[in-house]
């Protein structure tokens, strides 16, 4: 058996350290490209979203480089997430790749039902040495998680620019390499001692913009066309509406380990929508709010072209958007996006921001939705 699972941002570190601890043969697919898409497109529905393309893509490309198991994760409510792994394995099916699928579909009652689910894959590996690779990757999930915040942070303030992203590169490596939590840890301090010796100013007051919206697009960067580090080399501070870790905890821990998950988002999400949408659709208002109220500049909505609870979000963050008095962007991306398209208007909605940051309260809160 060889294992492969889809790419979503720099999720693969994470499945990678679990399965390597438990010796299970895994095939990493390709980083998501032009080509990976151009396959998933090929024999994709037309208006099936960009996550399931880049998935079958992620899924053919992994094929030919030997895999024949996939892990994917499943997904509950309106949004089309929860029937994606059987329509992926039906093409895959009619197109005679031999692959089995075991979905991880998010539990219901108990977290044990997770751990059933994953033993699929791990066969008779005792249920400690499960829970410890679990742990592992975990870990590796929230390193991932500093890494980007510091990024973030640190971009728009580099006085010598591209040596966040030299060092954003290295790091990766560097906790993808990790072999144990000990390494991990040691990793975790040469990477934080190494961003304190990028020259910065500290005294800079960049741009502030909060990121909303579906989560693969959000975490993913080729399906954003790398939309945070594009904002951080324009100079503005991004911070993202939830991370990986805080993903995984929603979406397969039931909310059980003690970090900031989606919770607060939907708190805050009343009384612009009161009820689960499916996706993300009301994390996005609810952090669209949260964002506000901690005095971002604006607000960029991602979202694949056709995702249901992004566009039933997109309809309400007008009403946000004017009662708050928080600019907000709408970048909706699919297989015919491409990076001067995204630039510009990326580039027209920070120099607004920038205006208004100068003059407080010049320039009210309107929402711009640019399908790319
Ligand atoms: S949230 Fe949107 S993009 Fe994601 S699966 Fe659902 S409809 Fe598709």
């Amino acid at each position: 058996m060889k294992v492969t699972f889809p790419h979503m941002g720099h999720m693969y570190i994470c499945l990678k350290a679990m399965l390597r601890y438990l010796d299970i043969d895994i095939v990493v697919p390709p980083k998501s490209s032009k080509r990976t898409l151009t396959i998933g497109t090929q024999h994709s529905p037309e208006f099936a979203c960009l996550p399931l393309k880049l998935n079958l893509g992620n899924f053919i490309e992994a094929h030919e480089k030997g895999a024949d198991t996939i892990l994917m994760a499943g997904g509950v409510g309106p949004c089309r997430f929860g029937y994606y792994a059987q329509i992926q394995r039906e093409i895959l099916k009619d197109l005679g790749y031999e692959m089995n699928m075991v979905v991880l579909e998010p539990p219901e009652r108990h977290i044990s039902e997770l751990l059933v689910r994953i033993k699929k894959v791990t066969g008779n590996k005792p249920w400690t040495d499960v829970v410890k690779a679990i742990r592992f990757a975990w870990y590796k999930a929230r390193a991932v998680d500093e890494l980007e915040q510091r990024a973030h942070k640190l971009r728009p303030r580099e006085k010598e620019p591209g040596r966040v992203d030299e060092l954003f590169k290295q790091a990766l490596e560097w906790i993808d390499e990790a072999e144990d939590r000990e390494q991990l840890n040691e990793n975790l301090k040469r990477m934080r001692r190494e961003f304190a010796r990028i020259p910065a100013d500290y005294t800079r007051k960049p741009v502030r913009i909060g990121l909303v919206g579906e989560i693969y697009v959000m975490l993913e960067p080729f399906a954003n066309l790398e939309i945070e580090r594009h904002l951080g080399r324009m100079g503005v501070e991004v911070e993202r509406s939830i991370y990986l870790s805080e993903w995984i905890n929603d979406h397969l821990f039931m909310g059980l380990l003690k970090v900031k998950g989606s919770k607060e988002a939907r708190n805050s999400a009343p009384p612009y929508i009161n009820h689960f949408v499916g996706g993300h659709g009301q994390e996005t208002i609810g952090s669209t709010v949260r964002f506000a109220r901690e005095k971002y500049d604006g607000v960029i909505q991602v979202q694949p072209f056709t995702c249901m609870p992004e566009i039933v979000a997109e309809s309400i963050l007008p009403t946000v958007s004017r009662d708050f008095g928080i600019p907000t962007f709408c970048l909706i991306v699919d297989e015919h996006s491409g990076d001067a398209g995204v630039l510009t208007r990326l580039e027209a909605f920070v120099d607004l921001l920038a205006r208004k940051k100068d003059k407080t309260g010049e320039v009210k809160g309107e929402v711009e939705c640019v399908d790319i």
